[in-house]
């Protein structure tokens, strides 16, 4: 089993006399630094002078230029999108670290992948949190906190394991626990669940049962429409993917357990599709194509993107959301 972190393992008294700078102030960022400051930690923010900047200092917070703020600061936590964030390190905060500083990541993707390397007499840790920033901040308030997996991936000043269980603690994170973990190994976890499949299993379902004559309501109801994939989730979550289904009815449960259970030969087949997307992320083919992605301007991405938006599905969908009254996505909802 995996080590797992709780609050008694941390102590916040490792960050006295610390500035801490959160350099990006979005989903993360907003979360983390408000939990912090409720920690009593002294944060400044660091971001690029556009509304999320605005929002920090409206939120109250000491905000200046990236560079600026992790100038000020001893602990720097790099919440900026991972696309940006070795240019940004390597232009604006690199210049300005002092030995024994310590560098905390949300996510092993750019250490794992040699994009992000950071000088010897620093300390980087990696924080990752198992849930999205208004999560972060929701279990903050609420007490309980949020999963994270935690790595110290660089030692350099002997006390990178007391601070950064002092961060976890005063974010949030050891009130649920945080698991000892590897950037490999989050890197590895998080890319494996995004390329898994999960959206194209969806719309895949939509098709066939349209297909075989239901309407485009019942099927997307039946799959996503009516939020009772919300309440799965929670049950999952609290009673374990197996153990769940006894709160389904005995056709239901027969049904999941027994009739969706793969033959011999298809789990095999789905094995090898499943263990080819683990190879090209360990193998770093994924971040190569996503690097030459970006360079060229997301042609792929553009191309994918404008054919799943003209799929009939996306009407369908907007007509039902708005009738639910459920759409949120931008000018609709409140
Ligand atoms: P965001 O996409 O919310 O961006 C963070 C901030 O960086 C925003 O203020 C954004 O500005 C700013 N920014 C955008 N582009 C640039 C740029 N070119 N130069 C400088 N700043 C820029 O990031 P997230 O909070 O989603 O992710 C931060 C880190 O947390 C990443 O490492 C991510 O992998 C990790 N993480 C994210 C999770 C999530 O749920 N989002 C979950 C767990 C980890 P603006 O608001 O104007 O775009």
């Amino acid at each position: 089993m995996a080590k797992m972190y709780v609050d008694n393992d941390g102590d916040i008294s490792f960050l006295r006399d610390k500035v801490v700078a959160v350099l990006g102030y979005g989903n993360q960022g907003q979360a983390w630094a408000h939990n912090l400051r409720d920690s009593n930690v002294d944060v400044v923010v660091g971001n690029i002078r556009d509304a999320s900047f605005d929002q920090a200092v409206k939120d109250g917070f000491d905000a200046s230029d990236i560079g600026e703020a992790a100038a000020k600061a001893d602990i720097q936590l790099l919440l900026m999108p991972d696309e940006v964030m070795p240019r940004i390190f390597h232009e604006e905060i690199e210049p300005v670290l002092k030995s024994g500083q310590m560098l905390v990541v949300a996510s092993g993707y750019n250490v794992t992948y040699g994009f992000l390397t950071s000088p010897t007499n620093v300390d980087l840790v990696m924080i990752a949190p198992r849930m999205i920033g208004t999560g972060v901040r929701r279990g903050y308030l609420a007490g309980s906190g949020f999963p994270s997996l935690i790595a110290v991936h660089h030692n350099a000043s002997g006390r990178a394991q007391q601070v950064m269980l002092a961060l976890c603690k005063a974010v949030g994170t050891l009130k649920q626990g945080a698991v000892e973990s590897s950037c490999d190994e989050e890197t590895l976890c998080d890319l494996f669940n995004e390329h898994f499949g999960y959206v194209y299993s969806l719309r895949r379902a939509y098709e066939l049962l349209v297909e075989a004559g239901a309407s485009p309501e019942a099927a997307m109801l039946e799959f996503w429409a009516s939020g009772e994939e919300m309440e799965l989730a929670r049950v999952h979550m609290t009673h374990g993917i197996f153990h769940q289904l006894k709160l389904h009815s005995q056709t239901s449960h027969y049904g999941q357990e027994v009739t969706s259970r793969l033959s011999d030969e298809e789990e095999e087949a789905e094995r090898r599709r499943l263990r080819r997307i683990i190879a090209r992320i360990k193998d770093g083919t994924f971040a190569r194509d996503w690097s030459l992605e970006q360079l060229a301007g997301y042609p792929v991405w553009k191309r994918v993107q404008a054919e799943n938006m003209a799929h009939p599905l996306i009407a369908e969908e907007e007509r039902l959301l708005k009738k639910l009254g459920l759409l949120e996505r931008d000018g609709h909802g409140d």
